[in-house]
């Protein structure tokens, strides 16, 4: 996942891409000090539309549905007639790639696939898809500039704000407009232990910290029909209840995603040229030439702007000012790449048996310990744990494989920053070193001198080194922090960029 060190970068390259692509209205502007709280869905599965709809539509409530494409009309999920509904009612539809895949893992095109045919399949079915939600809050900052070059105005992460047990130093609300509009950040996924006093600080720390945007991620809505991402229909009834009288008490509105990002719906960009097209240009800002996609037929209920929406407030909404209209940008010199993190499956989301799909525990000496993957993310869903009961020299940790296809790849005369987020508990003498392995020109690893030892931390820190200058020859690395002596860290978000 994106570190929020390149986040910056991230956005000023954003920026420049959406600006060449089209006159993007500007983002709408909310009063200062407003919450708005946008109550956004995963996976359009069944049980949303039987037991969210109906209490939302009481409430008299806008939700944002994230979409796969590659799902609609299957069982379980929500059908094509079910989604025109929600659409004409004034909820928002917005994309969540064809399949659901860690797109973090995936090769650039195939992202672009998943990314780009998914929005267009999408708006071919008439919606006005302006918003994406990356599976597993997945993203690398190559996927982000892709979701740009698919024509997304905003893509949603998972996490980077506050919760009650989870990413405590945090910031309590995403800024309006987002200081990152192809990772905007959340709260944690709801989840079958969320309680109605955690979704309520999720709206009150934002209200404290003068307002601000905080979309709640929901999956299922119903009572066991999954162990781990759902909430009650009752819970999710009660905290409306809470939720929609603060529009006049507290100034926080609820609106879907669209109505906080704006901007006009982008054409289509198909990740293949249609038959009988020049071949697209890799530049994204020609990407939008290619408008072969059917034109999305725009409904009323999908206005970019607050002020203009149809849908019923229970309260007055206070009145927006008007938005100045952005002068057209000048032409700019081509943009370079933002940094390209060299881990497969940085965020520990996808897995492969007990481990994440592209790690090993590498271990060494004699230890009762193992791997487990952990819910307490720093990122997304997963970060992984080691644990040590007992161990006779060595050490243990979470590294990417040393395979061809998972090691992390370096050039000769590159230099790479290497980060680990991580938190843990040992008692000295143990120990917890960021460790760097090389395949040498001969094909054979080797230990890399350096090894940092990291201070003990409860909450989620992150360790970081620019490596020297590595020998000859050298064509991959392997990297993380190693556990001596019995105790346990869990990692997450790791991240290695070419830095010179
Ligand atoms: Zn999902």
């Amino acid at each position: 996942m994106l570190m929020r060190h390149w986040a910056g970068t991230a956005l000023a390259v954003s920026a420049l891409i959406v600006g060449t692509v089209a006159a993007v209205a500007a983002a709408p502007s909310f009063p200062g000090g407003t919450t708005v709280v946008s109550i956004t869905f995963d996976d359009a599965s069944v049980d949303q539309l039987t037991n969210a709809v109906p209490a939302l539509d009481r409430h008299r409530l806008k939700g944002t549905f994230f979409v796969n494409s590659g799902r609609i009309d299957q069982a379980g999920y929500l059908t094509a007639a079910d989604l025109a509904g929600l659409a004409a009612t004034g909820h928002e539809i917005g994309g969540h790639t064809q399949t659901h895949p860690d797109l973090a893992t995936l090769a650039p095109a195939d992202q672009r696939r998943e990314i780009c045919d998914d929005r267009v399949a999408l708006l071919g079915r008439g919606f006005p898809i302006r918003n994406l939600a990356y599976p597993f809050g997945s993203a690398s900052a190559t996927t982000q500039q892709i979701a740009a070059a698919c024509g997304y105005n905003s893509a949603r992460g998972v996490g980077g704000l506050r919760g009650i047990a989870t990413c405590t130093d945090c910031p309590a609300a995403e800024p309006m407009p987002p200081a990152n509009l192809y990772y905007t950040t959340t709260p944690p996924s709801l989840r079958t232990n969320t309680t109605m006093a955690e979704l309520q600080s999720y709206v009150t720390n934002a209200e404290s910290a003068g307002g601000g945007w905080v979309q709640l991620v929901i999956h299922h809505v119903c009572a066991g029909c999954d162990p781990t991402y759902a909430i009650t229909p009752e819970l999710f009834d009660s905290f409306l209840d809470w939720l929609t009288p603060r529009a006049s008490t507290n100034n926080t509105q609820v609106r879907p995603v669209e109505d906080v990002i704006g901007g006009a719906v982008q054409p289509g960009v198909p990740s293949q040229p249609p038959p009988g097209s020049p071949a697209p240009s890799p530049s994204p800002s020609t990407s939008p030439t290619l408008t072969a996609s059917p034109t999305p037929s725009v409904s009323p209920a999908a206005s970019p702007t607050p002020s203009t929406s149809p849908t019923p407030s229970p309260t007055p909404v206070p009145s927006v000012p008007p938005v100045p209209s952005v002068p057209p940008l000048p032409s700019l010199p081509p943009v370079p790449g933002p940094p390209v993190n060299l881990v497969r499956n940085p965020s520990l989301e996808s897995a492969t048996g007990r481990l994440p799909t592209c790690f090993d525990n590498a271990s060494s000496g004699l230890g009762l310990r193992g791997v487990s993957r952990s819910h307490d993310a720093h990122t997304g869903r997963y970060a992984a744990r080691v644990k040590t009961v007992a161990s006779i020299g060595g050490g243990s940790g979470l590294m990417p494989s040393r395979s061809a296809s998972c090691a992390v790849p370096i050039k000769p005369g590159r230099r790479t920053a290497l980060s680990v987020w991580y938190k843990g508990k040992w008692r000295p003498p143990a120990a917890v070193r960021l460790i760097v392995h090389y395949r040498a020109s001969t094909g054979r690893w080797t230990d890399l001198a350096a090894a940092t030892v990291v201070p003990q931390s409860k909450a989620w820190r992150q360790v970081s080194l620019v490596l020297p200058p590595l020998p000859a020859g050298a064509t991959a690395i392997s990297f993380g922090l190693s556990l001596a002596g019995a105790g346990s860290v869990a990692t997450d978000d790791y991240g290695a960029f070419e830095v010179g």
